[in-house]
């Protein structure tokens, strides 16, 4: 265990003796937010919104998940949005390894009991300590707006347990912008009651497991997980109540991707990541997949060659320090079924000095066959950027290069 009361949301609680400081291991927000991800990877949501999400930290870890295709954040703090909301901004690393499916993430400056429609349809909300933030009038517009409005597939609430306080030292309440805390009935009462007005199950649980001896109190953080029934967000219709723009998109200062370094713009942040849904950065990866490719054979179809020479005029194949011996041999490995739809695609061959790969040979390897449908989409996709045979079947290179050499050939 480590945290929780130095580690408060506005750190101040006073010193306390350090025996006396339970922690948690791993930090307790870690924990709320591996709840999270884990949630994330059990149920794959495309759309997922972070009420209350602070300084996007969630949202940051969220991004990397496959299934996700629209990621958003509210807070009613803009600082707090502001501070590292131009993290979210996608890295170099981002292009040279697209996703598989788009990714945007937006960032708003909203009230969670506001409405807004561009939170509809969502597949999951994730509210993580935000619910004891809000005053009473607010905590009876919340669930008319996030289970009643919002009406997402799945929503997540967490929140302190009050049960656990007495064994922190001198708490009432954990956060000095914390309006209430509740205990396990309370918070079970509440939850029961929107559930089944607003026609979704819960199940309750929680991080941050109790020390020895103190078992009954239960978890430091208890979280509901509210499930819709009929498991679907409510769908969107009316073009009058998708207009319902309440929230502010939130400007940040982000460092100029295009510009000298140090340069800094002001923008309004969505942030759109790079994928292969994207027909640029789709060339892009399948080019670059078919260049390695192809220079992989003719590497290969090359020291064959050479093999059978040396075999022929009984040479032995020279000890050089760079040798083909000496290069290992870090390629993909495959499964018996992918072994075989190689085997039985069409052979590369020489004609001259020119080396083809045919396209159906290509497309029998995983990766490659993953990126593209089949061969006339491949044709399309690469035929701008690397040679092919007069019918358009085979990518066709030169057989020999500069740097064969290097490989003794
Ligand atoms: N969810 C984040 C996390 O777990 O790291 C931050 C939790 S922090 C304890 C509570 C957050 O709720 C703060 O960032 C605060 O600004 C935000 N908040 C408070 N009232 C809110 C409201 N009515 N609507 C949206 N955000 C609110």
């Amino acid at each position: 265990m480590e945290e929780n009361i130095q580690c408060s949301d506005t750190g101040d609680f006073e010193a306390v003796p350090r025996e006396k400081v339970i922690q948690f291991k791993p930090p307790l927000y870690r924990q709320r937010y591996q709840f999270v991800k884990d949630l994330v990877d059990q149920h794959e949501p495309k759309k997922v919104a972070d009420l209350g999400c602070g300084d996007t930290s969630l949202i940051r870890q969220l991004k990397v998940y496959p299934c996700i295709e629209l990621l958003v954040g509210v807070d009613i703090d803009e600082d707090k949005l502001r501070w590292r909301g131009d993290k979210l901004a996608p890295f170099l690393g981002d292009f040279l390894k697209p996703r598989d499916l788009d990714l945007t993430i937006t960032l708003y400056h909203g009230s969670a009991v506001e409405r807004d429609s561009r939170l509809l349809g969502f597949d999951l909300i994730t509210c993580i300590e935000l619910i004891e933030h809000l005053d009473s009038g607010d905590l009876a517009r919340f669930p008319e707006v996030v289970f009643g409005y919002l009406s997402p597939a799945m929503i997540v609430i967490s929140t302190p347990n009050s049960e656990f306080n007495p064994l922190f030292p001198i708490v009432t309440l954990r956060d000095s912008d914390h309006k209430f805390e509740w205990n396990r009935m309370q918070f079970q009462t509440w939850s029961l009651y929107m559930a089944n007005r607003y026609n979704y199950s819960v199940e309750f649980t929680g991080v941050g497991e109790p020390p020895a001896g103190a078992e009954n109190v239960g978890y430091c953080t208890q979280i509901g997980i509210f499930q819709k029934n009929g498991g679907k967000a409510t769908p969107l219709c009316g073009s009058e109540q998708l207009d319902q723009h309440v929230y502010k998109a939130v400007s940040i200062l982000c460092e100029a991707a295009v510009r000298p370094t140090g340069t800094f713009i002001r923008m309004v942040f969505t942030a759109s990541y790079p994928s292969l849904q994207q027909e640029r950065f789709l060339r892009l990866v399948l080019v670059n997949e078919v260049s390695r490719q192809v220079e992989s054979l003719r590497v290969r179809y090359l020291r064959k060659l050479k093999e059978r020479e040396d075999g022929e005029l009984g040479t032995k194949p020279k000890d050089a320090g760079c040798s083909q011996a000496h290069i290992p041999c870090f390629g993909p490995v495959f499964s018996e079924v992918e072994k075989a739809r190689i085997k039985t695609s069409p052979k590369p061959f020489c004609i001259g000095d020119k080396f083809f790969v045919p396209l159906q040979r290509l497309l029998a390897y995983p990766k490659l066959s993953r990126l593209c449908a089949d061969e006339e989409m491949m044709r399309s996709v690469i035929a701008d950027a690397v040679g092919l045979s007069s019918d358009g079947s085979a990518v066709m290179v030169d057989l020999h290069d500069y740097f064969d050499y290097l490989f003794d050939f």
